[in-house]
């Protein structure tokens, strides 16, 4: 039988830091991680609900999210069929509800053709709705102690200063993926997962990394050069889109109007407030809630809000007009939904309720 080849030279990363990297992290990780509540089991259910919460989140935000769902979805079969709306009224705040929607999916999925197993080989769990690389490695490795790295932008980060060079490209990052799995520990997977985020969130954090209490100081090649700063290179934001919205508080009493979202697209068959392109003035604002079949009585007030998406950024001007007690049904779709509805159905996106707490609304 022919030897193995020996592997490529950028295959494995160099000395001394394939050596002592995961040795030093791992009894790092035992003296200083975090009591978080998606690290007291390795139910693959309820990592993958804080992984998915925690993208785009920080971990104060996903501490209550994290414990109000799984207290309505205690399991992947009771989310499987659950409502989608009730998903969504509990990702309500959260942001990119796409990501709600396809765990709905996913767990479907998970009972179809799992037969209500969560997944335990990588391909499988990468397989999911929703499920990306990053994802799949975190939940493999801590769930079932399997060799797969999960390259977030933490570990990115922690990973260009150490070697002192940048990832920009997919096969730059799926290339270091591979080097990182070739030193995943057998029987502590899981912790070497969770060690290279602790450091990343806690010491190497974006700015002002905390080099002097870093247990891996000596192994950094960009500590050792003094160019932390340099790493990872600072790319410019890319400019968003701007678009200009005029948004209708209309209330009827203590009733808000309020409609559906077409099913694709930005916050796709979430609720919104009733909104039209561009800039209008109180005239033709009111004039639009007339159009809506709102009877409008007075216009109250007007305000200006931002919202900023991942790709375009709302400029929206609102104006409150309160309407005829005795307005009908309204067109269009719209609907008068009461403060209880709000609070337990209509998930209204932050982008909108934030408007309702600026007009001194109950949100
Ligand atoms: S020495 Fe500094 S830059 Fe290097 S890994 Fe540690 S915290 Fe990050």
């Amino acid at each position: 039988m022919p030897p193995n080849p020996a592997p490529r030279q950028d295959s494995v990363l160099p000395d001394p830091l394939s050596r002592e990297l995961v040795p030093r992290l791992l009894s790092w990780y035992a003296e200083n991680a975090r009591d978080l509540p998606w690290r007291l089991s390795c139910d693959p259910y309820r990592v993958w609900v804080s992984e998915i919460m925690l993208q785009q989140t920080t971990v104060d935000v996903v501490r209550d999210y994290y414990a109000r769902f799984l207290k309505a979805f205690p399991t992947v079969e009771a989310l499987a069929a659950a409502e989608e709306s009730d998903v969504l009224k509990l990702w309500e705040g959260l942001g990119y509800y796409t990501r709600a929607r396809n765990m709905l999916r996913a767990a479907k999925v998970i009972m179809e053709k799992h037969g209500g197993n969560f997944p335990s080989a990588y391909e499988d769990i990468r397989a999911l709705p929703g499920v990306g690389d990053y994802t799949a490695g975190a939940i493999a490795s801590i769930c079932f102690d399997a060799p797969r790295a999960a390259v977030d932008g933490n570990v990115l980060r922690v990973f260009s200063r150490l070697m002192a060079q940048d990832y920009p490209t997919a096969a730059d990052k799926k290339r270091l993926a591979g080097q990182i799995s070739a030193l995943y520990p057998k029987g502590a997977c899981g912790d070497f997962t969770q060690s290279l985020m602790e450091l990343g969130a806690l010491v190497c954090t974006p700015s002002s990394p905390q080099c002097g209490a870093c247990p891996v100081s000596t192994l950094c090649r960009a500590h050792a050069e003094g160019k932390v700063d340099a790493f990872p290179a600072r790319r410019a934001a890319k400019e968003k889109r701007v678009e200009a919205l005029t948004v209708l508080i209309l209330t009827r009493g203590e009733e808000i109007a309020m409609r559906r979202r077409a099913p694709v697209g930005l916050l796709g068959g979430l609720w919104e407030l009733p909104n039209a392109p561009g800039h209008l003035d109180g005239a033709d604002a009111v004039a639009f809630a007339g159009r809506l079949g709102a009877r409008p009585e007075k216009l109250i007030q007007s305000g200006r809000a931002a919202h900023v998406f991942s790709h375009v950024r709302w400029d929206m001007l609102w104006y409150h007009i309160a309407c005829d007690a005795g307005a009908p049904a309204l067109d269009g779709g719209a609907v008068w939904v009461s403060p209880a509805a709000r609070r337990e159905k209509h998930s209204l996106p932050s982008a909108f309720s934030k408007l309702l707490k600026q007009a001194g609304l109950d949100a």
